[in-house]
């Protein structure tokens, strides 16, 4: 594997500001970030400041007062954003070396899914702005109403590590595309391709003011920006504990929030099921991303019929997956992103190898064959009960349990018997338990016969410990924009006179 300053001399990557090639000293009031593959530094990424935060929301602020994007013709926004969506697919490879090298997940995955869906996150919204709408009510009374969306003010985003730029391009243009300024949190460990993408979205023409990164840690800088009374609406997507203080602070300024948080979302195999396909799909529904997704389908419920060979099937397959470097076009399983996170999946491992309740079929702990990196193996558990650890915490890592059920009863309670409620996947070809499947499932998406897909006109987001509020086009106009009723008579009132009665 080439160390990482041979790596970056050969994608002839530029670290974007505030970040610079990591010194021997260790800088105060910066992130080190590490190359998950050689655990090497290989950056220093300057926080913030308390004023540079207040700065940030200032001129955001001013830029929204003023109108300096909102108010620009929407064709010609429409416009610039379209180039932003260009300039994306022209620097596709910087971006997606740029998101590998930060997060672990291989690059053939970064090229083909991360940065186009980036690119359409941008297109989609860019498009949408020549066709808000509102409502009027003229039917009855005296009075026409009229209902229209206006742009909420300045967003704030809150951004996790695992999908740095799909997740910020979604948040991004859903918010300026409604005529808002947005300022992005990027995480701590991975804000070298949202820097990035921000300075191509400045260099297609969108005022600087209207969108900006702001880096630091989330429990002085996040914290500090979600407490701001210039921002007025906060976009989270991250963990649910996190998510419950971000909720707790913006309640001290009543500023509306969207939450979308972590899942644990069962996959249910019934014996109806197209068994090759269930296979592929369960595959990809855990292993893509490193696993390290929040909608991944990392409870499998298999119904008891088919349960050996079905476990026969994808335990033989995941030994198969190409665990390796991430710049290799072929790999499969890259690194996990950080040593925090390598460790903690180390927690659960060692959990399914000491708790009785637990048999490892498949992995269990470091990858075979990397002395050094935060590589782990690709694992399966069996699990007898649903109540353990590793059936209700999210391990966010390429890590599955597997649990026999008897029907599509015992799936249904098993995939209900959980705090979170953000996806569920069934695979079956008949119909009523499909449908049945449909209803009773307590989660925001259920994927029938399909690993995850998205279509950004429907909405995204969780049940239960999952989140609050949604993803897509309609959760994105609630987040972004207040409603205003505007009422005017249809004839001149014949108003009271107050005031004219003779004392
Ligand atoms: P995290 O909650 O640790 O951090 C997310 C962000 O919050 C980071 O930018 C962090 O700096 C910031 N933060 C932390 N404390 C804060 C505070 N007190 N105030 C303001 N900001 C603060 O999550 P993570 O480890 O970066 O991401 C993994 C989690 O994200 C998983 O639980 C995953 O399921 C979830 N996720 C959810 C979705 C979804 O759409 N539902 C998508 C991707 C990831």
């Amino acid at each position: 594997m080439m160390d990482v300053s041979d790596l970056l001399e050969s994608l002839k990557l530029t670290l974007p500001a505030p970040a610079h090639a990591a010194s021997d000293a260790k800088w105060e009031g910066a992130q080190r970030l590490i190359y998950a593959a050689t655990e090497e530094a290989y950056a220093d990424v300057a926080f913030a400041t308390a004023a540079d935060v207040d700065s940030a929301v200032h001129r955001a602020r001013h830029a929204f007062e003023h109108g300096i994007w909102r108010h620009m013709p929407a064709s010609e926004r429409c416009a610039i954003m379209q180039r932003a969506a260009d300039a994306i697919v022209a620097h596709g490879e910087e971006l997606a070396a740029l998101h590998t090298l930060e997060t672990g997940i291989p690059i053939g995955q970064a090229r083909t899914m991360h940065v186009p869906r980036s690119a359409e996150n941008i297109r989609f919204f860019a498009e949408h702005i020549n066709s808000m709408a509102g409502e009027s009510y003229d039917q009855t009374g005296r009075y026409l109403s009229i209902v229209t969306r206006e742009p909420i003010g300045v967003g704030l985003l809150i951004a996790p590590w695992n999908a740095p730029l799909v997740l910020s391009s979604m948040k991004l243009a859903a918010c300026i595309a409604l005529g808002n300024s947005i300022i992005i949190k990027p995480s701590e460990y991975a804000p070298l391709s949202v820097l990035r993408l921000v300075e191509l979205v400045h260099a297609a023409g969108v005022p600087k003011d209207v969108v900006q990164v702001v880096c630091g840690p989330g429990a002085t800088i996040g914290q500090a920006l979600v407490a701001h009374a210039g921002v007025d609406a906060v976009g989270f997507v991250g963990g649910t504990a996190t998510g419950r203080r971000i909720m707790a602070t913006a309640a001290s300024t009543l500023k509306k929030v969207g939450l979308e948080l972590g899942g644990k979302s069962a996959n249910i195999v019934l014996n109806s099921a197209d068994f090759e396909r269930a296979v592929d799909g369960s595959l990809m529904g855990i292993f893509a991303g490193n696993g390290e997704q929040c909608l991944a389908g990392s409870r499998i419920l298999v119904e008891a019929d088919i349960a050996d060979r079905f476990i026969d099937a994808f335990t033989a397959r995941v030994g198969n997956l190409r665990v390796g470097d991430p710049f290799e076009a072929g790999t499969e399983i890259g690194p996990l992103a950080f040593a925090a996170h390598y460790d903690r999946l180390q927690a659960f491992a060692n959990i399914a190898r000491t708790d009785s309740q637990y048999r490892v079929l498949a992995g269990g702990g470091r990858a075979p064959g990397f002395d050094l990196g935060y590589y782990f193996a690709p694992t399966v558990v069996e699990a007898a009960d649903n109540a353990g650890p590793l059936c209700q915490q999210e391990i966010f890592g390429p890590f599955v349990t597997i649990q026999r059920v008897a029907n599509l009863d015992e799936a249904l309670a098993c995939a209900n018997d959980s705090e979170f409620g953000l996806a569920s996947y069934i695979w079956s070809d008949d119909l009523p338990s499909v449908m049945r499947a449909r209803r009773e499932l307590r989660a925001g998406t259920v994927w029938v016969n399909t690993p995850m897909a998205r279509d950004l006109r429907a909405p995204f987001g969780g049940f239960k410990q999952s989140g609050i509020g949604r993803d897509g086009l309609p959760g994105s106009i609630e987040l972004f924009t207040e409603e205003k009723t505007t009422m005017i008579p249809n004839d001149p009132l014949a108003l009271p006179k107050l005031g004219t009665a003779k004392n």
